[in-house]
Order: C-alpha cells, then structure tokens, then sequence
C-alpha cells in the first residue's frame, strides 16, 4: 500500500510518501481501506520530534480516519466488509476501572494512532473492532475525518469538564482552528452565548457565520479588555483554549467569579504563568482534557447527520501533497480542517 512515513524527526521533507505491506487484520480486528483523514497539531508534534518523547519510528502519522471496511479478523461481528465507518481514535486496554466506566481515554494504556502506533495516512489501516464505529450513509468520509477529533475533544472538553449551561458565556479562544469550530458548535448547541477570538478580518468574519455571537480579533485588540466590554464588566463562564501562553493571562483574566478555564493544548507555548491571585479569590476552576469517550464520537456523529453539527473543512488535499498541507497549518492559513484524501 501507498503511506506516508516518518523515519526521522525534523521539517517537511521527514514525510515520505512510499510503498510498504498492507497491514491485515487480526483476530478482533477491523481492516479499513481509509478513504479520508485530516491534519491535526499532534501530526506536527510527531513529524518535529518532542524532547522527551519517544515515537515508534518508522512511523505512519495520522489520528483521524474514516473510510470503508476491506476485512475483518475473527471475532468481529458488529461490522462486515464494505460497511462505511469513521475510526475512534484512542486504544485502551478495555478492561480496567477507567475503561469499564467509559472513560477509556484515562486508560494507563492509552495509545493514539498516529502517535504510538501507525496512523492513518495510508490506504490501509487495521485496528482493534471497538474502535470502528458505522458511519451514518449522508455523512461524507471527509467530514468525518475533518470532524471526529476536534469534536471529540471539544465535546468533552465543554459538556463534561466544563459543563456548560444554557445562558452561559463562553470565550472560544483559537476560533479559526478545528477545534475551536467545534468548540462554537457544541457552545451554541447547548444555549451559551460565543465570544470567539480569532486574528485577521478574515478569520473574524468566518467565526461569526459559524455562530459566534461576537468576535474578538486579538490581531487588533487585547482579549481581557475586550470581554470586560462585551460582558458590561462580567466576565465570561467559561474559557476553551488550546492555544496556551499567548492568551494565557488574558484567559484567566477574562473569567467571571467561578468561572472554569478548561484547556487541551498550549500551540503557542506551554509554560504560561498564572497569577494564583485569580485563582483563588475568584474561586476559579482550571481543567484539563484530552480526547474524549469512545461512546461520545456515536452521539457526534449522529449530529453530523442531522445537521446540527457541521465540520469545517478548509481544503482537501490527495494524501501525496502532505508536506504542503503541513506547511499550511504549521502557518495558521487555514480555517477549519485540512483534510487528506486517500
Ligand atoms: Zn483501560
């Protein structure tokens, strides 16, 4: 099959694109002729190297996958050769006290693909038949791979760690990106006001047809005084970030009393400093996210299908241009999702 591979850390030209043995599918497994994944930050982490972090090289990145059952392995029932289906993205052990109560991906032993072991930027892919989930049949390959893992993480992010209510204000910081589209969905569909925040006249306009109530261009103007103005001096709810040390301080201080910051990456940089005075006086919550329930990525696809959720793609690309599309979302040019077609 054709892939792409990492043999070694480093910039764009670390991505070959070659030809290696189609893995086969196992007992309990699923074979899936991908037909679609997208370009997520973790693709650039594996390409660049982290220190500190080892990645099984050779390595095929990729976390998101959707296409069409080729195989399957002894054992599986739920699904049959030819069946549409979207991949959840994160394996667990399946049977220790995190993941018999559904929270799977606080498994000791959690692994992404694309991360820990082969990804999804090839044509074939074989994993274990709980992560294979039916893809409802008006539901594009391309949306569900531009929308699996944003949405999965932001729904968690949102509905679990930060619990969203109606009414409710809520600052999407990083507006522009994948998750930070879901992340104005999932706000909207739950009866919260959206401030986005987002740079460029451009991106600005995008958040708000995508349902932001206001947008905050932080190109031209600072975070913090911006939502003391909007909010009559209030502040916000809660804070969705991903984007870390840039908009750090702004973050924390654009909360109201009580208010949660809930985060699930620092693109910008993760060592940011928090004036605890905030903290605690405003009796402030700070939470962390990664990924989201397996369980989950069924109720995000079922909206997917009924419209009520919609991913945002900002291109598609033939999975032999990878380079360019890393190049593309390692400068922030895109708005929504860079999808891979394979
Ligand atoms: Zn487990």
């Amino acid at each position: 099959m054709f892939c792409i591979r990492i043999h070694e850390h480093g910039g764009l030209d670390k991505l070959v694109f070659e030809e290696i043995p189609a893995p086969v599918a196992g007992p309990g497994e699923v074979l899936i002729r991908v037909k679609a994944t997208s370009l997520n930050h973790l693709d650039l982490w594996v390409r660049r190297g982290l220190p500190g972090v080892r990645f099984p090289l050779p390595i095929i990145p990729g976390v998101d996958a959707a296409g069409i059952v080729q195989e399957t392995g002894p054992g599986v029932t739920h699904v049959s050769p030819g069946d549409r289906v979207v991949v959840a993205q994160g394996i667990s052990c399946g049977h220790c006290t995190h993941c018999l109560n559904g929270n799977d991906n606080l498994c000791k032993d959690y692994k992404l693909l694309g991360e820990h072991r082969n990804g999804a930027d090839a044509e074939y892919l074989a994993v274990p038949a709980r992560n294979v989930i039916r893809l409802p049949d008006s539901v594009p390959f391309e949306s569900a791979a531009a929308g699996a893992l944003v949405f999965l993480t932001a729904w968690q992010m949102l509905v679990d760690r930060a619990q969203v209510r109606p009414g409710e204000v809520v600052l999407v910081i990083g507006a522009s990106s994948g998750v930070g589209s879901a992340g104005i969905q999932i706000a909207k569909l739950h009866g919260a006001r959206v401030i986005g925040v987002t740079i460029g006249e451009d991106k600005t306009a995008k958040a708000r047809e995508l349902g932001c109530d206001e947008v905050i261009d932080r190109g031209k103007r600072n975070i913090a005084e911006e939502v003391r103005r909007l909010t009559q001096k209030r502040g916000v709810d809660v804070v969705f970030d991903h984007v870390g040390k840039a908009v750090w301080e702004d973050c924390i201080k654009s909360l109201t009393k009580g208010g949660r910051l809930v985060t699930c990456g620092a693109t910008s940089g993760h060592e940011a400093v928090t004036d605890l005075r905030y903290v605690f006086y405003k009796q402030l919550q700070i939470l962390g996210s990664t990924m989201g329930k397996k369980g989950d990525l069924i109720k995000i696809m079922t909206f997917f299908e009924q419209g009520a959720l919609k991913p945002v793609i900002d291109r598609i690309m033939p999975l032999k241009e990878v380079r360019e599309a890393h190049r593309i979302l390692e400068e922030g040019g895109q708005f929504g999702k860079i999808v891979l077609a394979v």
